[in-house]
């Protein structure tokens, strides 16, 4: 009988040839990831060699004015408005970073000076040390927007891609934000500051085992800010106003509030659902992990002698599958729930 199904030649192959790979790795993010207001933004790509070392990083950073493309009407005059934003008047700058000695891991940074209405696209890419290049798909995001308008606005954006090979996460700002808040505070800016700390802990986080799924495939994924118009209360959540268009073309929206009640996510699979994240929790980054393994991929509860989650309710929903065929990353296909360390939730049987 054949102990081997791969012969230990081919498996001792396989083993040098990967400690041998002088593979080049590239990874990108900005930070903070959205301020709806002029700030100073810095773009920070790291790039890995871990045989030959990096020789350069380039960051190109092309801004200019975030539009609802309503410039590019066919007939004068007529509105063409588009939820997905465009840019004018772009400017283009490079940056540069040589690294010495070969770094096994170098980091170049940029910094971006960002109006409101500025849109801001970057491309990374690095060479190692034996001429090997790698870049990094153009990511987008943006200063918010001017005024109260119907578009959705980019926090991390990959927009030379088509958007049917993505997964679209929408993030909206529940009208709790609005009260309590004295009148010289910004709400929004309270709802930026909430969606900055949530989405860099779900998406941009190698620490956390719950967050390594949509770390790891961030690639298939656009984040977006939404407009104020939701409102979320126990399992009923309303989108009026300019939030039910910029929702309308998510795979999935997420509506952060500040007050509490126990969050809860339509069972939806394939494109929009809707779900609550209690910003205000300790955990709301695992909370969104959480909610939109519900509301993404249409997963139940899945704890221990089939109780569910004293923090979650799960509803089903009848909306209509927008992408019903789409593919989505098979990696999250998993039930969320089930990758948190330690036990899911106290309190669940
Ligand atoms: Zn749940």
């Amino acid at each position: 009988m054949q102990r081997w199904a791969v012969s230990p030649v081919a498996i001792a192959t396989l083993l040098a040839v990967t400690a041998l790979c002088a593979c080049t790795t590239i990874s990108t993010s900005h930070d903070p990831l959205y301020r709806a207001q002029a700030h100073d933004s810095e773009i920070r790509v790291t790039a890995q060699n871990m045989q030959v070392g990096i020789a350069s990083i380039s960051i190109e950073v092309t801004t200019g004015a975030m539009t609802d493309c309503s410039e590019f009407a066919v007939v004068p005059g007529m509105t063409t408005r588009s939820i997905i934003p465009c840019r004018v008047g772009a400017a283009v700058t490079s940056n540069m970073c040589t690294f010495s000695g070969a770094p096994a891991v170098a980091t170049c940074t940029a910094r971006v000076p960002i109006q409101t209405s500025t849109m801001v696209t970057y491309v990374a890419s690095a060479v190692a040390t034996n001429g090997q290049a790698i870049k990094a798909p153009e990511i987008a995001y943006s200063g918010g927007t001017g005024q109260p308008e119907r578009i959705a606005r980019p926090v991390y954006w990959h927009r030379q891609l088509n958007r049917v090979g993505r997964i679209d996460l929408g993030v909206f700002p529940d009208t709790d934000y609005r009260t309590g808040t004295p009148v010289f505070v910004d709400p929004y800016s309270r709802f930026t500051a909430d969606l900055d700390t949530i989405l860099d802990g779900a998406f941009f986080n190698t620490t956390d085992l719950f967050a390594n799924r949509y770390t790891g495939d961030r690639q298939f994924f656009n984040l977006w800010a939404g407009p104020f118009g939701a409102n979320a209360e126990g399992c009923t959540r309303t989108f009026t106003g300019d939030a039910p268009a910029v929702s309308a073309i998510m795979d999935g929206s997420a509506i952060l509030h500040r007050n509490a009640f126990r969050d809860c996510g339509s069972i939806t699979g394939g494109g929009g659902g809707a779900g609550s994240v209690d910003a205000s929790a300790s955990d709301p980054s695992w909370l969104l992990v959480h909610e939109s393994g519900h509301f993404l991929f249409g997963l139940s509860d899945e704890y221990a002698g089939g109780a569910t989650s004293p923090r979650c309710r799960a509803t089903t929903s009848t909306r209509r599958r927008r992408f019903a065929s789409r593919r989505h990353p098979g990696p999250v296909r998993r039930p969320v729930s089930a990758v948190k360390s330690g036990p899911p939730v106290s309190g669940a049987s």
